[in-house]
């Protein structure tokens, strides 16, 4: 086992890595930039080290700044969280050249399911079902109206680099393609530097479920069930919970036996996500994240795992303690991302906390980086806190929800709470009746 790891990230989820190292007797490297002194990880961590001034490019995303620290620390092993260089194929190369390991899987499984083209492609050939769509990259647009009119419309035009929902544009119809398909590829270009697009028949009332999966990177791989994320904002996930009102527990297992095949095929390591759009009863694969998930807590509270822990079990050669027949659901878990932003626009609010208090009690867990007086930084993502509840059965798991909202006190910023209070009044969200698109249009119908 490991002594020592650096944990490349910030925030909850540097924290949740610090904890599990903790609990299995190994020290902690924090990473942080200026903007960061005070902050809780640098706090929590048995060591800490600057690597930079605070925007993310000069330090949490500065590769020579965190091998150094490595160096200078003596750490073996890089733990990435999620964002920042945990889906980075080249940094995962440039860690195991200089004899570090990479807590995660390999450069090469991270490069091909980086490009979502290639990763289509892969699942494909591994037995996944897929969305209807082009065969592999649109060169050009009068291809582009070719492929669109054989797939029929609606299309959505994607780009092969895309992720955190850019790069993505919707052609109702044939009217729409050329529009959608330039604009979809200048954004492709600015964002991720590559103009790369492909098409895909676009679902009008889909799910968004994803599947846990994980693999020991010898051949063995488990999947723990599934993810309904399907409310989202702007393509981002807002409330995640597991599992799935819509799926059934012969669907999970077809599912998830469908993917532990595929990851364990390929030789994965490690935690991974395969993403799918569900509709009618069938699933339409998306895409796969090769890294640990925002949203992991929900699945860790059904099954009764640490994902974090087996992450760096398995990443310093140890076999893999999951089996698939000890994986057995649970309850039913809810996660909700508090963002400090000002609704409803959903404005960023850095700023000083000036009051801070958790919720607690059975089946309460709170991932945040918080503390009284602490000043949120400008510079990184809004996400502060993580509420993941666990009860014995869905009903029991939102009362628990709405329990524990009443509970939690941030002064001092605007926050999303009072999004998912209200969101806990609306008889959709009750019954788990909601599409990907039902946010978006609840938002619209308050005004
Ligand atoms: P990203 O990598 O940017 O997150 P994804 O491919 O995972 O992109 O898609 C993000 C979200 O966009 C999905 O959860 C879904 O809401 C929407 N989406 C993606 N593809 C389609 C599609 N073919 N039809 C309808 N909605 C889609």
């Amino acid at each position: 086992m490991f002594s020592k790891i650096l944990i490349a990230n910030r925030g909850e989820i540097a924290l949740r890595v610090i904890r599990a190292a903790r609990e299995m007797g190994i020290a902690s490297v924090a990473v942080h930039s200026t903007a960061d002194s005070d902050a809780m990880h640098v706090r929590m961590a048995d060591e800490a080290i600057c690597i930079g001034p605070p925007p993310g490019g000069q330090s949490y995303l500065s590769v020579p700044n965190i091998i150094s620290a490595c160096e200078i620390t003596g750490a073996e092993a890089i733990h990435p969280g999620y964002g920042f260089l945990s889906e980075n194929a080249n940094f995962v190369q440039i860690v195991e050249d200089h004899g570090l390991k990479f807590i995660g899987p390999s450069a090469e499984h991270i490069r091909v399911m980086g490009d979502k083209i290639a990763a289509k492609d892969t699942m494909k050939t591994l037995g996944v079902p897929c969305v209807p769509g082009s065969d592999g990259g649109v060169p050009d647009l009068e291809s582009a109206r070719r492929i669109g009119a054989e797939i029929g419309y609606p299309v959505i035009v994607k780009a092969a680099a895309g992720g955190g929902g850019r790069g993505m544009k919707l052609a109702r119809s044939a009217t729409e393609i050329d529009r959608a398909f330039q604009t979809a590829r200048s954004e492709a270009k600015a964002a991720f530097g590559n103009d790369e697009v492909y098409l895909e028949k676009y679902l009008g009332k889909p799910r968004h479920i994803e599947v846990q999966i994980f693999g020991d990177g010898k051949g063995r791989a488990v999947h723990l069930g599934e993810r309904d994320c399907s409310l989202q904002r702007r393509h981002q996930k807002v409330l995640e919970e597991a599992p799935g009102p819509a799926i059934d527990p012969e669907t999970r297992a077809r599912i998830g036996e469908t993917c532990a095949k595929a990851v364990g095929e390929m030789g994965y390591e490690g935690a991974g996500t395969i993403e799918f759009l569900y509709e009618d009863g069938e699933f339409y694969f998306i895409e796969m994240n090769t890294r640990l998930q925002v949203e992991h807590p929900v699945t860790e509270a059904i099954f009764g795992v640490d994902l974090v822990a087996e992450q760096i079990r398995v990443a310093a050669g140890e076999p893999m303690s999951f089996r698939q027949e000890n994986l057995k659901v649970r309850g039913h878990a809810i996660e909700v991302r508090i963002n400090a932003e000002k609704l409803p626009n959903f404005a960023p609010s850095p700023g000083r906390i000036t009051q801070y208090h958790a919720p607690g009690g059975l089946g309460v867990r709170m991932d945040s980086a918080l503390y009284d007086g602490y000043r949120i930084p400008p510079f990184y993502d809004s996400l502060i806190a993580k509420l993941i509840v666990h009860g014995p059965d869905r009903p029991a798991a939102l009362a628990r929800l709405n329990r524990a909202l009443g509970e939690l006190i941030v002064d001092g910023v605007d926050t999303t709470v009072p999004l998912f209070h209200a969101l806990l009044q609306e008889p959709d969200v009750l019954s788990g009746a909601y599409d990907i698109h039902w946010l978006e249009r609840w938002l619209e119908s308050q005004g």
